[in-house]
């Protein structure tokens, strides 16, 4: 029988999900019974099987870094390999290296500030592209430490991008520029929004793809 937690919820039905560790969380109404949430997870069982396989496949690509020598992370969708006896003040790439100041204590700290360091030049130089592409422009862009989305737009037109981005490839980069500045004109998922994707990006449902199943990169990086 499998193993879960069951949390009870003020809400109308059963949900499932499955925590980074593999765990199985149940969220069920206070009226339902044992027995009926038993009878959930019984035929979700395949779902569920193949949920922690996806999860286990996605760790090994992307284990959850330790800011050692030789750990790996990613930069622009590329990997690179964490050493530390730079002799510079500020972290620079040297091949398929990122290089730490040899002094720096707090790596993980110092290595989370040159990442949102570049996800702001690099967001802004490609938002200032898709502006000129789309004729759309929003009240303002923000860098955030968002660990659950890549970006949002809001109804008064503020963008928002996880700094988290700059892990992913170029290509995708784009494809979430161009989608939150496309909630400019629609704040929903629409057919309409949709179109307007396509027209400006006709391979956008690849790229989207590309985020699904490298969603644990968003969780890399503490
Ligand atoms: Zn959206």
């Amino acid at each position: 029988m499998m193993e879960y937690e069951v949390q009870r919820r003020n809400r109308k039905t059963i949900g499932l999900s499955i925590e980074r560790d593999g765990a199985l969380i149940v969220k069920a109404p206070f009226f339902v019974s044992r027995t009926e949430i038993e009878a959930v997870v019984k035929r979700k069982e395949d779902w569920i099987y193949r949920k922690r396989e996806e999860i286990i496949l996605n760790k090994e690509k992307y284990p959850t870094i330790t800011y050692i020598d030789g750990q790996r992370v990613f930069y622009l969708g590329k990997p690179y390999e964490i050493v530390g006896n730079g002799d510079k003040d500020t972290i620079f790439l040297s091949k398929d290296k990122i290089v730490l100041p040899a002094k720096h204590v707090d790596r993980q700290w110092a290595l989370k500030e040159w990442y949102i360091l570049q996800a702001n030049i690099e967001l802004g130089r490609r938002v200032a592209h898709f502006e000129i592409v789309t004729g759309l422009k929003a009240v303002s862009i923000k860098i955030t430490n968002a660990r659950r989305q890549w970006g949002s737009c809001s109804a008064d037109k503020n963008i928002h991008f996880s700094w988290r981005l700059v892990m992913c490839p170029p290509d995708i980069i784009d494809y979430v520029v161009l989608h939150e500045m496309i909630h400019l004109i629609y704040l929903n998922h629409s057919k309409d929004f949709y179109r307007e994707m396509e027209r400006y990006m006709p391979d956008y449902r690849q790229r989207k793809r590309w985020l699904v199943e490298n969603r644990y990169i968003i969780g890399m990086i503490d």
